[in-house]
């Protein structure tokens, strides 16, 4: 295993909720419809995670292991216009470095699958397998080889509260993708496809809740090319509790304490309350102007021309509460 892929373990890789997050965007990277993950314990046991993707060539999979391989990305001018999750080509070869990890993977149109087995970061085992067209990628033992890190994990309800709260933002990040999240034996989630408005109703209802549903209002506004949509807690419904708020930008969860501010401003500014209204709130900006490449773990973006994008989600989301409060 390189130290190199040790380091950038650190950086991409901090507990199960993070390898999954991986997994599962290389997954839609990969333009999956359906999505199956197993999760033993809290995610440290076993994270596997199932796709029927694009899949990748079998000469190409020992690549798709090693450093800075990452097949999404062609030259330094299209990191400015990232539409894929993955673009480091990190997050595969990291992993493998801190844990068991198995890919089998076939691609389309591939007669058959390719199977590896590598323990911490060293190849094991290299078989022909039988599979339908996707990935497989199943992560045992996280961390066994490196203690430290092991140690710092929280406590197993808690990694698995992660596991929960970064399900629920893919969830409503990948509508059109059918998600099952089985626990042990134990079905934790389900979600079939949600192409309909209809459809991604009821996704948010069985995320949410039926109560935020029947007190939401669904939005969608669009001025000059900036575009943002999604469903505001009726102020009956908000609570004063801040985890309740998602936001995506660009198809992105994005952690932002500026959309934080606009949303909780746009309240404020209509109904003189100062509460964390429950919201679910897409942007979607033209790419130039919204840089995910901050963190490898890419869930906070820099935005240019911040103050003009916060007023517009500020005024856009005071409009729609003032109407519905007339
Ligand atoms: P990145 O996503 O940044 O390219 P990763 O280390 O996550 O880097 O993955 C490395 C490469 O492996 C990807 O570029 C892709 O070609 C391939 N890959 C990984 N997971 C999958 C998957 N589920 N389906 C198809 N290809 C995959
Ligand atoms: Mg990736």
């Amino acid at each position: 295993p390189q130290l190199a892929d040790r380091i950038a373990a650190g950086e991409v890789v901090e507990r199960p909720a993070s390898v999954l997050k991986e997994l599962i965007e290389n997954s839609l990277d990969a333009g999956a419809r359906h999505i199956d993950v197993l999760i033993e314990g809290a995610g440290i046991e076993l994270l596997e995670v199932q796709d029927d993707g694009i899949g990748i060539e079998a000469e190409d999979l020992p690549l798709a292991l090693s450093r800075h391989a990452t097949s999404k990305l062609y030259d330094d001018g299209e990191l400015e216009q990232i539409h894929s999750f993955g673009f480091r080509g990190e997050a595969l070869p990291a992993i493998a470095s801190v844990a068991r990890l198995e890919i089998t993977s076939r691609a389309v149109g591939a007669n058959a699958a390719r199977h590896l087995r590598l323990a911490a970061g060293i190849l094991e085992e290299d078989t022909p397998a039988a599979r339908a067209p996707g990935t497989t990628v199943r992560v045992e033992d996280l961390f066994y080889n490196v203690p430290a890190r092991r140690k710092f994990l929280k406590a197993p309800g808690t990694e698995l509260g992660r596991i929960q709260k970064l399900w629920r933002q893919l969830a409503l990040s990948a509508f059109p993708v059918d998600l099952r999240l089985q626990q042990g034996k134990r079905l934790l989630a389900q979600y079939p496809a949600a192409l309909s408005e209809a459809d991604q109703d009821a996704r948010v209802a069985a995320i949410l809740g039926e109560e935020f549903l029947r007190n939401a209002l669904r939005f969608a506004q669009e001025n000059n090319g900036w575009r943002l949509w999604g469903w505001l807690g009726l102020p009956s419904f908000n609570r004063p509790r801040a985890d309740e708020q998602y936001f995506f930008v660009n198809g992105r969860a994005v952690q932002d304490a500026g959309l934080r501010h606009a949303l909780r401003s746009a309240y404020a500014d209509v109904l003189y309350q100062d509460r964390q209204p429950v919201a679910i709130c897409y942007l979607e900006l033209p790419s130039e102007l919204v840089d995910v490449n901050v963190h490898p773990a890419k869930t906070e973006v820099r935005f240019r021309e911040a103050r003009q994008i916060h007023d517009f989600v500020r005024h856009t989301l005071a409009e729609i509460i003032a109407d519905q409060a007339r």
